[in-house]
């Protein structure tokens, strides 16, 4: 009775110094509504009119609407901007449910070194399919190495091969991609010497692309890696982001001061270095991680011979128990196995547990065995438990760190995948804004809107602004909670009532519209 008193009485204070529009017809009206526009600013209440996909006013509107949103108790903001997805195959799964019900608009693709070889095709096939959150991509340093030097190789290119990749990143760039990623942990991406990197970024800067990437080490030596990411972005001229910041093995952790100290100092020099960060303590990768890359290099066939010969097998071995003892661990139970399609029934056990089900030992021995027996049979996605929640939350509070997933499209109910996909920007609503208090709510809504549209050149989105593109999220602060878990995690967020994309509800009361609006976002180099 209070709360709703005291509601009163802010809407009443509020209409005398937000000046009426005049009265005029809208598509949308979203009523009555807490408004919170993206820039970090104080939330306050308004309503918001749309028309021809675009924000029309935010004020006291008098006009009416052919769809009337009553949004009171409610806090509206711009959509979620995730910067960092592997949504490449949005075109296959159009509607992009995980995404939406998460409150996301706009997804980036292209990471981690990872994306389409041809991004004019890409774009066309999305443009044809329809789908229903906005799309932008980076083009892959990895994958377009493994296209010029026809596979993931352990030497530098031959000058051919540099021109060719050149080639094929311009014409990315061309093509209206929004920069380059890089993956320096994967296959061929941690082959590349930084001199490479820096020759190949170089063509990205008249283009006005921007560099993201998954550093070359994220534990003990992730000042080198820093300093990588820096000696790139200086040389080629162009900004540059650290993906899914985070410190990821037992003896790097608590290292999180030093770590944004040398981001701070990187800007005080004058590069622009941001990061983004998604709010788990696990990652998600390939459980070929866990495998030495020395005996992965040139690809299956080759794996498969080194591991068939008995004395470089051995090597290997040796090589992965080093591993674990540098990074202070008995064994492999950090290791989850998410999707691993030659033997699904090992979904959601951890490397031990599966080695026990499959060769009756849980023997570090037999879990190695497991893990080059899962890479001989096409290897498989895993969830792994290292990074230290302290840290995060001290990542989190730096306030150039934006919120992105790092998840694909899920498919519901499919394997045992990391419930970021799920619940990312909700589980930040819920637990680190309403419930630890790590951040202001305003705080964390600039970090999944105006923060990555500014980074990634967005200009007409990412903040509640007339003019802007109505892509918008309704949802209920007090209520918001994400559902997905490590061990049952296809479950949607509750308490996000509306999505909007481009001025079209995709979610309607928590549940999908069908509709498939969303926009390719090409790249504009030049200012307009
Ligand atoms: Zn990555």
């Amino acid at each position: 009775m209070l709360a709703k008193l005291k509601r009163g009485l802010v809407l009443a204070a509020f209409a005398w110094v937000v000046a009426p529009v005049p009265t005029q017809t809208f598509d949308t009206i979203v009523r009555h509504g807490r408004i919170i526009d993206g820039t970090g600013n104080p939330a306050y209440f308004a309503d918001l009119a749309i028309a021809n996909g675009r924000i029309a006013a935010i004020g006291k509107i008098m006009g009416k609407a052919k769809v009337e949103i009553d949004a009171a108790g409610q806090v509206v903001a711009p959509g979620f901007i995730d910067v960092h997805t592997h949504a490449d195959d949005v075109a296959k799964f159009p509607l992009a449910e995980n995404f939406i019900q998460m409150g996301v608009t706009t997804i980036i693709a292209g990471n981690c070194g990872s994306s389409a070889k041809n991004i004019a095709e890409l774009f066309s096939e999305i443009e044809h399919v329809h789908v229903s959150p906005n799309f932008a991509t980076l083009i892959g340093q990895g994958t377009v190495r493994a296209e010029a030097m026809g596979g993931s190789f352990d030497r530098p290119p031959t000058a051919r091969e540099m021109t060719a990749m050149k080639g094929t990143v311009e014409q990315g760039m061309k093509d209206g991609a929004v920069g380059m990623s890089t993956g320096l942990i994967y296959l061929p991406g941690t082959f590349t010497k930084t001199d490479e990197i820096v020759e190949l970024t170089k063509v990205l800067a008249p283009y006005n692309g921007i560099y993201t990437s998954h550093m070359r080490d994220e534990g003990a030596k992730i000042l080198d890696s820093l300093n990588e990411v820096f000696r790139i972005a200086r040389e080629a001229g162009v900004r540059a982001e650290v993906s899914h910041i985070k410190l990821s093995s037992n003896d790097a952790w608590g290292r999180t001061a030093e770590v944004l100290a040398a981001i701070e100092h990187a800007r005080a020099e004058g590069l622009e270095i941001t990061q983004d960060e998604y709010a788990y303590t696990a990652s998600s990768t390939g459980i070929s991680q866990l495998i030495p890359d020395s005996a992965r290099e040139g690809g299956r066939q080759k794996f498969l011979a080194r591991v068939g010969n008995a004395e470089t097998k051995a090597g290997i071995v040796a090589e992965m128990r080093a591993s674990l003892e540098h990074h202070q661990r008995k064994d492999f139970a950090y290791a989850v196995i998410a999707e691993y399609k030659h033997d699904p029934a090992l979904d959601g056990m951890n490397i031990p547990a599966a080695a026990k089900a499959r060769r009756g030992s849980e023997s570090v021995a037999d879990q190695i065995e497991l893990i080059l027996d899962i890479e001989s049979h096409g290897g498989a996605q895993g969830v792994f438990h290292g990074i230290n929640e302290d840290d995060l939350q001290v990542f989190m509070r730096h306030p150039n760190t934006m919120i992105a997933c790092d998840s694909g499209v899920r498919e519901f109910g499919k394997g045992v995948p990391h419930p970021r996909g799920y619940g990312n920007n909700a589980r930040v609503l819920a637990r680190y804004v309403r419930e630890l208090g790590v951040l202001r709510l305003e705080d964390a809504i600039r970090r999944m809107t105006s923060l990555p549209a500014q980074t990634f050149h967005f200009k007409d989105r990412g903040q509640l602004r007339a003019g802007d593109w109505a892509d918008v999220v309704i949802f209920d602060p007090a209520t918001i909670q994400d559902h997905a878990t490590y061990e049952d995690p296809h479950h949607y967020p509750t308490g996000i009532q509306y999505v909007l994309v481009n001025g079209v509800v995709v979610l309607k009361d928590g549940k999908h519209t069908g509709a498939t609006p969303g926009m390719v976002l090409r790249n504009q180099p030049v200012a307009n």
